[in-house]
């Protein structure tokens, strides 16, 4: 580790390595810390990607971390009917379920391949500012020892509980009904469609949110649910909820679970701003997932391609401002911006939903079919046959 870099990128998830890569590739300097002795590792992930979007972030695709190829997505509707999506209609959402902490550990390498370091065990533990107050760099606790290490540029990748961003002033306090909690099983011996990812409505076991099984191959899968902080009531809450699903559906009893992963995913506003002089927010730092799904890998990538370019401009300008840095903000706005938007209202309003308006939907939407699935179409095509069921949604219509 060296004293002084253009750029230092703290986390290594996918949106850190991505930022470094385009950021490296365009000759900076980079540096990125990750506090874990691991890339990727525990894993807190329910390991959906859209093909799509990684292909648009420009990620090299490698086997090594593509642990399914799927045929497409079910929604399934409380009494069991579903609307079945693929990648003709469905291309940002459906695609791969992969391998993902060999997923970030691939992008870490090919980052460090372009020319970034990275150093791990090394915490961030505070900005360096001048004696003007503008930001010059990180504190940082690497393995014991506390250190200084000076930059042009602090990027923030620390995931969804970002210090950078609280430190810089740029990351309000999530509310309850923009976090959702997540809790997952890895588990084997079940009967699954092991072609589709499939996701289940239902407000008896997931409030504002929704379950979720993503194949691993013929008899297992990531099991999980997501539901938003405020209907959690308890503790223990979410477990009871996920292990009561589980018992009402044979298929799944049946199983066997072999990991347990639990984590938070922002599902608020995108920020107001995600730059200032010296700093940027990308991926979960960043707001960028999208609220609806809670995905986003492929979000960070796309958000990521974006800062790293911006980064390797402002060391060819010599420009580190929140001027010159409104390249990223606009770029990464006008890709996921008004989708973030969308999909944040329509979270809000599904919160409301029960499940008879959810039976009626998922039927609706099967019968008629959708060329294009998304927020917009989605609800067009309902009100068309229903408008009762999407009054809630008028705003978006
Ligand atoms: C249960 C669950 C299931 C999910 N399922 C999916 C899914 O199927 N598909 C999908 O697209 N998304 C999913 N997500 C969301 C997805 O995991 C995140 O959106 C994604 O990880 C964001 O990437 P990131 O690089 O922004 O942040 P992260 O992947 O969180 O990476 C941040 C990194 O920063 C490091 N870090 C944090 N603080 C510091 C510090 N102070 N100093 C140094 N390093 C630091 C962390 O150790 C971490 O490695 C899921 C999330 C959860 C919790």
């Amino acid at each position: 580790m060296e004293a002084e870099y253009d750029a230092i990128i703290v986390g290594a998830g996918p949106a850190g390595s991505h930022t470094a890569r385009f950021a490296a590739e365009g000759g900076a300097k980079v540096l990125i810390i990750e506090k874990r002795q691991e890339v990727g590792s525990p894993v807190r992930c329910a390991e959906g990607a859209a093909r799509r979007s990684l292909q648009e972030a420009e990620v090299i695709i490698n086997p090594k971390w593509v642990s399914g190829e799927m045929d497409g997505a079910m929604i399934i509707a409380p009494n069991g009917n579903y609307l079945e999506v693929d990648e003709s209609n469905a291309g940002d959402e459906v695609g791969y379920v992969i391998e993902r902490d060999l997923f970030d550990q691939d992008l870490a390498k090919v980052a460090v391949q372009r020319g970034a370091e990275l150093v791990l065990k090394c915490a961030c533990t505070g900005l360096l500012k001048d004696e003007n107050g503008k930001i010059c760099g990180v504190k940082v606790n690497h393995m014991g020892e506390e250190k200084e290490i000076r930059s042009k540029l602090v990027i923030g990748a620390d995931g969804h509980e970002s210090l950078v961003g609280r430190w810089a002033g740029l990351s309000p306090k999530l509310e309850k009904n923009d976090i959702i909690s997540g809790l997952q099983y890895r588990m084997t011996n079940l009967d699954i469609n092991h072609k589709f990812v499939q996701f289940f409505l239902t407000k008896e076991f997931a409030p504002g949110g929704y379950i979720w099984i993503f194949p691993k191959d013929e008899t297992t899968a990531n099991v999980g649910i997501g539901i938003i902080l405020s209907e959690i009531k308890h503790k223990g809450h979410l477990k009871e909820l996920l292990d009561g699903w589980i018992a009402a559906n044979p298929k799944i009893a049946q199983g066997k679970i072999i990991d347990i992963v639990a984590g938070g995913i922002p599902v608020g506003l995108p920020l107001d701003a995600n730059v200032m002089d010296g700093l940027m927010l990308v991926g979960d730092a960043g707001r960028q997932t999208d609220p609806i799904t809670g995905g986003g890998i492929g979000n960070g990538c796309k958000a990521g391609r974006q800062c790293g370019l911006t980064i390797a401009a402002a060391v060819k300008a010599n420009d580190f401002s929140a001027e010159f840095l409104q390249m990223y903000e606009k770029g990464w706005r006008d890709l996921l911006e008004e989708r973030l938007y969308r999909n944040w209202m329509a979270k809000e309003a599904c919160i409301a939903l029960d499940d008879d308006v959810f039976n009626k939907i998922v039927t609706t939407l099967s019968e008629v079919g959708i060329d294009e699935v998304n927020v917009f179409n989605l609800l067009k095509v309902i009100n068309e046959k229903h408008p009762e069921l999407v009054e809630a949604f008028s705003d978006l219509i």
